[in-house]
């Protein structure tokens, strides 16, 4: 019991600071060598590669046509559009056999997005952010990317500044993007802003940082852990503390959770349930 009780911290004090900017502090936390073959930090324009197996950027499958497409093994708009005006019969070595005309380089391609249109700190989260789903090896579609950027109103200061109706103005791929950049960056700020995303009873699993499960080597970005369950306060500051120091993946952390729930719910009807130097197996 000893051993548990030990486990028990002591109450935390939080001293006010001063707080580096947002941004600033944002731009020291920035891979400076991020996809390096791909991100050019000067333009703030950025090239997928179809190299990069975290890029959705492929050619297109009509052998001698150049342009890049989304998804691996799919025609390019103009390529689409010969192919559809085929024969059904024609269309079988369509992409051995057709002759792209001629192609008019775009200002900015379908494998590409920029944010020189920006302001810094906008840009800087969402390069952060980026380079936080790549550790989840979450694909990059510079598409989306480059639709999402174009919603952002102009002269926007922080992504933290847009109105609580806008990801519902985004379609449907677009929306899971804007909340999944968000949810890197709310992490973030709370990491900025030094308060304890573990301090309370209920946790946000965004802001814990902790990884989805085995097998599922990325951060969980959606649910909670209740630690209410745990009626005795010393059991959930033990439960709580093995989540800091132990660090296990959500999904053991509710294992856990629901088993102490259990010997919770058997401590209720002992008279010293509530205070752990009076428990005792013999009890
Ligand atoms: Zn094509």
């Amino acid at each position: 019991m000893s051993a548990v009780l030990a486990a028990v911290p002591q109450p935390r004090h939080t001293e006010p600071r001063d707080l580096p900017h947002w941004s600033e502090w944002l731009v020291g936390q920035l891979d400076p060598y991020w996809r390096a073959d791909e991100w050019d930090g000067k333009t703030n324009v950025f090239t997928g590669s179809v190299d990069n197996p975290l890029t959705a950027a492929h050619y297109c499958r009509v052998v001698r046509c150049t342009a890049m497409v989304e998804a691996f093994n799919s025609y390019c708009s103009a390529c689409e559009y010969h192919r559809r005006k085929k024969k059904m019969e024609d269309r079988a070595n369509f992409a051995e056999t057709h002759h792209p005309g001629v192609r008019y380089a775009r200002k900015i391609g379908m494998s590409q997005f920029t944010l020189a249109p920006l302001s810094a700190t906008v840009r800087t989260e969402i390069l952060y952010a980026l380079q936080q789903r790549d550790q989840m090896e979450v694909i990059l579609v510079p598409a989306r990317v480059r639709h999402l950027t174009a919603k952002l109103p102009p002269g926007l200061d922080s992504l933290f500044d847009l109105g609580p109706g806008f990801p519902a103005s985004l379609e449907e791929l677009q929306g899971a993007m804007f909340r999944g950049l968000m949810d890197q960056l709310v992490r973030a700020r709370t990491e900025h802003e030094g308060s304890d995303p573990t301090a309370g009873d209920v946790w946000d699993c965004r802001l814990v940082g902790l990884l989805a499960g085995k097998g599922r080597e990325y951060r969980a970005t959606s649910g909670t852990i209740d630690f209410t369950r745990l009626r005795q306060a010393w059991l959930r500051e033990v439960a709580k503390e093995y989540g800091r120091q132990v660090r296990p993946t959500v999904i053991e952390l509710r294992i856990t959770v629901q088993a102490a729930s259990i010997a919770s719910a058997a401590l209720v009807s002992r008279p010293c349930g509530d205070i752990p130097a009076s428990c005792s197996l013999r009890t």
